[in-house]
C-alpha cells in the first residue's frame, strides 16, 4: 500500500487510545493523539502553538483551522511519509471537511476510518468503575479491583473516581459524542472509507480484527 492514513473514531472508553498505540507499533507509523500534538506545539512555542495558546489562555476553543494546521505540519513531515494514525480529530463534520481540504492540498487523503463501536451501557460500565490514586495507579472495581477497598495496592494512597469518570459526566460526554461525532460515521460511509470494529471484545481481539481489516484493504489495493 502506498500510504496508510488512518483515523480512529469511537466514544470515550472505547479503548481507541490503546488500539492506536498498538497500531503505531505494528505498522511503525506515527500516532497523532491530537491533544498531545497541541500541547507539544504550545510547549515548543511554534508559530501555530503560540496562536493556539492565545485562544487557550482566553479560555476559548482552539479553532479548527489551527488544529488542522498543526496536524498538517506533522503529516507533511518525513516521519509520516508512509502514513499516520490520527486520534481525537476530527470530532465534527466541520473538522472532517477542514481536514479533507488540507490533506488534498498536501496531495494526500484518508485511507480508512476505523470506528470502534461500543454501546453506551458498556462505556458507563467501563469508565464509572475506574478508580485512581494521586500517583496515577489505575484500578477497576469490576475488572481489576484493588486488594483492599478504596486503597491503592501499589502505594497505599486512597483511590478516587475522577470527575470525568462519574456516571453523570460520562453520560454527558456520551451525549456530546452522539451529537457531534457520530454524524462523522455517515460522512465517511458516503466516502466509502468507514470500517466498523466491535469494541466490546477484549483489546487483543479488537487488534486482531483491525489487523485483518487492514490486510484486506492492502489486498484490495493490489488487485
Ligand atoms: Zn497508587
Amino acid at each position: 500500500m502506498s500510504e496508510l492514513n488512518l483515523v480512529l473514531v469511537g466514544p470515550p472508553g472505547s479503548g481507541k487510545g490503546t488500539q492506536g498505540e498498538r497500531l503505531q507499533e505494528d505498522l511503525r507509523l506515527p500516532y497523532y493523539a491530537t491533544g498531545d500534538i497541541l500541547r507539544a506545539a504550545v510547549r515548543e512555542g511554534t508559530e501555530l502553538g503560540n496562536e493556539a495558546k492565545e485562544y487557550m489562555d482566553r479560555g476559548d476553543l482552539v479553532p479548527d483551522e489551527v488544529m488542522v494546521g498543526l496536524i498538517a505540519e506533522r503529516v507533511a513531515s518525513s516521519e509520516a511519509a508512509d502514513g499516520f494514525i490520527l486520534d481525537g480529530f476530527p470530532r465534527t463534520i466541520g473538522q472532517a471537511e477542514a481536514l479533507d481540504t488540507k490533506l488534498s492540498e498536501l496531495q494526500r487523503g484518508l485511507t480508512a476510518v476505523l470506528l470502534i463501536d461500543v454501546s453506551d451501557e458498556e462505556v458507563v460500565r467501563r469508565l464509572s468503575g475506574r478508580r485512581i490514586c494521586l500517583n496515577g495507579h489505575v484500578f477497576h472495581m469490576e475488572f481489576d479491583p484493588p486488594k483492599a477497598e478504596g486503597v491503592c495496592d501499589v502505594c497505599g494512597e486512597r483511590l478516587e473516581i475522577r470527575d470525568d469518570d462519574k456516571p453523570e459526566v460520562v453520560r454527558h460526554r456520551l451525549g456530546t459524542y452522539h451529537d457531534k461525532t457520530e454524524p462523522l460515521v455517515g460522512y465517511y460511509e458516503e466516502r466509502g472509507i468507514l470500517h466498523r470494529v466491535d469494541g466490546k471484545q477484549a483489546p487483543d481481539e479488537v487488534s486482531g480484527r483491525i489487523s485483518g481489516l487492514l490486510a484486506t484493504l492492502r489486498k484490495e489495493e493490489e488487485l
